[in-house]
């Protein structure tokens, strides 16, 4: 039976599998990546980050997703009630890209894989890991068992594994690495529209994220794409959404129906995709890295889509893995937990903190706040681009108490006035 050998096996052609797979190879190490589904597939996650545009470029690609004509994004739009406000990503504290894109997931995907398969990595498509054996100890070369779709089952071996399958969660759970989220659990329904939006003043280069008039931890958002269509999808706790009559498409229209702004904007709209649910997203791991394999992207730790964070953080720890692995590979001593798993978790433990503080509301009151200082609102809106990584910053470095500064602040102010 066929048995390859490889420097690195990666799980996933997701967004961290593929920029991964391209670091590596820019290196000249020997990586294949083992995919189950074939390409274009859907994918959630459709609004991106400019701090991620660094990676992409990194990775070689940027002229080839700015040439696929996605949707241009320059910030952040969200309405509360008749409070409406924007941030404009090029008004950031950290240096660094300052514009994006709002992708079809299907198609963006497939142009990172397809360009990493250009450079001259070698995507296996149809093939999914079921198996890995680690061997005696943490110096041994693990060994994945891959099964193709005529069921025929081979074998690899590699110096190193990284688990890119996003939501398989493949290693947590060959592993028993999985763990309990720290945020509670909610569910999305989601579809896409024909936005038929009519409204002069519908900002189709920013996401809308709009608040439930009367529950402050129900939102939706709207991601405008290039061809007319949207994004459209609502987030809750279930329990607020189950009393909702019907199948998901009208749960979906009931909630969005009672948010009068969301209302009249889409009052057009025509559904052009089956709506589709997900619950229980946001999950954890025990162990993010060992001499042996390394978690990336989702595989990880999903925390909640409200600040569009997933694609970002997925990219940042496929180049954090990448530039640990190269050195490992070469004979450097690495530390996996001070090298990759403590500087990642720094930029996803300051997400943490402004997901938890949106959902209490401390964090709106702060977005939603009418006379911000200049200084403190481009440090806000650092992290909203997605430089949650920038120790410079005192929002990231000293995030919570930072944050309840400028809560207590706003909401004093708001009283006063
Ligand atoms: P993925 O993109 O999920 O890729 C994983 C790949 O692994 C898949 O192609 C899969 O087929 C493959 N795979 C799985 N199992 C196996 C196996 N056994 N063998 C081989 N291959 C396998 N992020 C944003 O940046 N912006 C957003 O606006 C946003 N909105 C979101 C909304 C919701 C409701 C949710 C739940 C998430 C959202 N996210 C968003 C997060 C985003 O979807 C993910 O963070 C992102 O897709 C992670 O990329 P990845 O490369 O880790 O994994």
């Amino acid at each position: 039976p066929q048995h390859l050998h490889v420097d690195v096996v990666i799980i996933g052609a997701g967004p961290s599998g593929a920029v991964a797979a391209s670091l590596l190879h820019q290196q000249g190490k020997c990586v294949l990546v083992v995919e189950k589904q074939h390409f274009p597939r859907f994918s959630i996650g459709e609004s991106l980050l400019p701090c991620c545009m660094q990676f992409i470029e990194q990775a070689g690609m940027l002229p080839a997703v700015e040439a696929a004509g996605f949707q241009f994004k320059n910030g952040a739009a969200f309405r509360r009630n008749n409070q409406y406000t924007t941030f404009n990503f090029t008004e950031k504290f950290t240096p660094g890209p300052g514009t994006t894109f709002q992708v079809q997931r299907g198609q963006f995907d497939k142009i990172l894989a397809d360009t990493a398969v250009s450079q001259g990595v070698e995507i296996r498509y149809g093939h999914s890991v079921n198996a890995i054996d680690l061997g005696e100890n943490q110096h041994a070369s693990p060994v994945l068992t891959v099964t193709d779709e005529q069921a025929n089952s081979y074998q690899i071996t590699a110096q190193y594994v990284l688990d890119a399958s996003g939501f398989g969660r493949v290693l947590p759970r060959l592993l028993d690495l999985e763990q309990a989220s720290s945020l509670p659990s909610r569910s999305a329904i989601f579809t896409h529209i024909d936005d038929n939006i009519t409204d002069a003043n519908f900002d189709r280069e920013k996401i809308l994220i709009s608040v439930h008039p009367t529950q402050k931890d129900i939102w939706y958002w709207l991601i405008p794409f290039s061809n007319g269509r949207c994004s459209i999808g609502v987030v809750a706790e279930p329990h607020l959404i189950e009393h909702h009559q019907g199948d998901l498409e009208q749960q979906l229209w009931q909630l969005i129906n009672e948010e009068p702004g969301l209302k009249a904007l889409l009052s057009q709209a025509k559904v052009v995709q089956e709506c589709a649910t997900l619950k229980g997203y946001s999950a954890n791991v025990s162990t993010l890295a060992t001499p042996q394999f390394a978690l990336l992207g989702n595989a990880g730790e999903f925390l909640d889509p409200v600040f569009s964070s997933g694609v970002t953080i997925a990219m940042q720890s496929a180049q954090m893995a990448a530039t640990t692995l190269v050195k490992q590979l070469d004979g450097e001593q690495v530390d996996w937990e001070q090298d990759y798993a403590k500087p990642l978790m720094l930029g996803v433990n300051t997400f943490r903190t402004y997901v938890q503080a949106w959902y209490d509301g401390r964090f709106q009151d702060v977005i939603f706040y009418d006379d911000p200082n200049q200084t403190i609102k481009q440090m806000i809106c650092s992290i909203l681009a997605g430089y949650a990584w920038d120790t410079n910053n005192p929002f990231v470095k000293d995030s919570e108490r930072r944050l309840n500064m400028i809560v207590d602040l706003c909401r004093e102010q708001t009283i006063a006035s």
